[in-house]
């Protein structure tokens, strides 16, 4: 008997015989062709909730499947495999397995947002892509993406000065992925400011590029922020399955 929509069956999940004999009768080929069903070991049953632990994925629950954000998603356009409202669907039944297919690709959006305008639901759709990236980063599934390494290092510059200097976080950001620090494009932006700066705004970043002067009476604001972010990183750990030690 011929399977319709075979294509949608993952060929691990498909046994078939080119020759098969079963009581005398000839099941051959198609007459033999068998889908293995699913088991519940093969579901993550936890998944919806491990997503919506982390920031961003609170909202994934009132998703009705509609499809307006990958409608409308920038990604998709260029991408077909790029699919929040499949992704959101997987997260929802369980089907790890089947998200970590397109580990690849699920960081590859540009928070550019335009679901998260077109959801009828108020899911925040950009923040369950940040929210599934983050969660295969911390599963260990995908090494740190460039995204969460700028976090990063726009965050360690608010705990440590109270303030951001643009040119410090886009040197630690080179740096941390292993780039180099001049880029054609960098050379051209700094020729562009050259020209286009007041020279004592120029003093000023320069100044502060070197110095990097402090928000008054920062050290028990910081204190407080390493504090919080220690506290959510590790309810975040926990609630992941993860050891609680950073
Ligand atoms: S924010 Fe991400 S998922 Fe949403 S439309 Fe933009 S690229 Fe697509
Ligand atoms: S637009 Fe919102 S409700 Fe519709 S599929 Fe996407 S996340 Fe779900």
């Amino acid at each position: 008997m011929a399977i319709h929509e075979k294509s949608l069956i993952r060929p691990e999940n498909i046994s078939s015989h080119e020759k098969k004999i079963v009581d005398g009768i000839d099941v051959s080929g198609d007459w033999s062709t068998f889908i293995h069903t699913r088991v519940v070991t093969d579901y993550n049953e936890n998944l919806e909730e491990e997503i919506a632990a982390l920031p961003g994925g609170e909202y994934i629950h009132r998703c009705w499947q509609c499809g307006s954000c990958t409608n409308s998603c920038t990604v998709n356009a260029e991408n077909p495999d790029f699919n929040p409202r499949y992704w959101i669907y997987l997260i929802r039944v369980g089907m790890e397995e089947e998200l970590l297919r397109d580990k690849d690709i699920i960081w590859q959006c540009v928070s550019c947002n335009k679901c998260t305008s077109a959801c009828p639901r108020d899911v925040f759709p950009e923040g369950v892509m940040k929210a599934t990236a983050h969660w295969m980063e911390l599963k260990g599934h995908t090494p740190p993406s460039h995204s969460t390494i700028f976090d990063d290092v726009f965050t360690e510059q608010v705990i440590k000065h109270g303030k951001i200097e643009d040119g410090e976080v886009l040197k630690d950001f080179l740096l941390k992925t292993k780039q180099p620090l001049m880029q054609d494009w960098i050379v051209q932006m700094v020729k562009q400011m050259i020209k286009g700066f007041p020279v004592m705004s120029l003093m000023k970043m320069g100044w502060a590029t070197i110095f990097h002067p402090k928000t008054k009476n920062w050290a028990r604001a910081s204190d407080a922020i390493k504090e919080h972010i220690a506290e959510e990183h590790a309810a975040q750990r926990k609630a992941l399955g993860l050891d609680s030690a950073e």
